[in-house]
């Protein structure tokens, strides 16, 4: 059984190789904004942790990418057919609660039908953390004993300013704040992400209206009690 890790330099996908047992990795240039970034960070990380990577040119998405960096409509669908040339196993990173049309355990479960239909053969896409949250992740590598400081060269931010400079004002920063300061780690970002104005504006109305999951719920209010912010809980 060959299988292949579709791996985004972030702080998923990092813990996700190690949970894995380190498998092949695949990164997809797809030539969208703050690229340079993500394509520097996986080549560091993959030459600092002996890692088989593959970086791939066969995806030019940028005729689809927005400057706001807003996510690319079914671009996970695109990387699993091109990975399911490769493997029979093809491990996307989706963590618990994730549910946008192209990333949730009942779309990868399409994906699996349909590549498997296609290919003649059994193709299974996957997620390892469908049962975790991103702070728990983060706490199952420090429990393992990985370091810390292999996991803050891995880059999460949609909208970066300049070289490795996580912004604070996009919904990648917030998560990724929010992973590491349950976890007791102090991100660096070019703003702090706790002051963002869309948490007034959208997060903490979203919340209390019961838009997001209580898991994510519960992980947001802990951070932001961090930095003396206690949003309303939840009706
Ligand atoms: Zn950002």
């Amino acid at each position: 059984m060959r299988e292949v890790l579709l791996f985004s330099a972030g702080l998923d996908s990092f813990p996700a190789w190690h949970y894995l047992g380190k498998p092949p990795a695949l990164y997809f240039d797809i030539r969208h904004y703050g690229r340079q970034q993500e394509i520097d960070t996986v080549q560091a990380l993959a030459s600092a942790h002996g890692m088989d990577l593959t970086i791939s040119n066969e995806l030019d998405l940028s005729a689809w990418a927005t400057p706001q960096g807003d996510l690319i409509p079914f671009r996970n669908v695109l990387f699993a057919m091109l990975a399911g040339f490769r493997a029979d196993v093809v491990w996307c990173v989706g963590v618990k609660g994730d549910h946008t049309a192209d990333k949730s355990p009942e779309a990868f479960i399409r994906m699996s039908e349909m590549l498997t239909a296609f290919a003649g053969r059994p193709i299974r896409v996957d997620s390892p953390f469908w049962n975790m949250t991103k702070s728990e992740i983060v706490a199952w590598y420090l429990e393992a004993g990985l370091p810390v400081n292999d996991l803050l060269q891995t880059f999460s931010c949609a909208t970066p300013e300049d070289a490795f400079a996580h912004c604070g004002r996009c919904p990648s920063c917030l998560r990724r704040w929010i992973a590491l300061t349950n976890n007791d780690i102090a991100g660096h970002f070019a703003s702090p992400p706790w002051t963002w104005d869309r948490i007034r504006a959208y997060y903490l109305p979203a919340m209390a209206s019961g838009g997001y999951p209580p898991h994510r719920v519960e992980e947001f209010r802990r951070a932001m009690a961090t930095v003396g912010v206690f949003p309303e809980p939840p009706r």
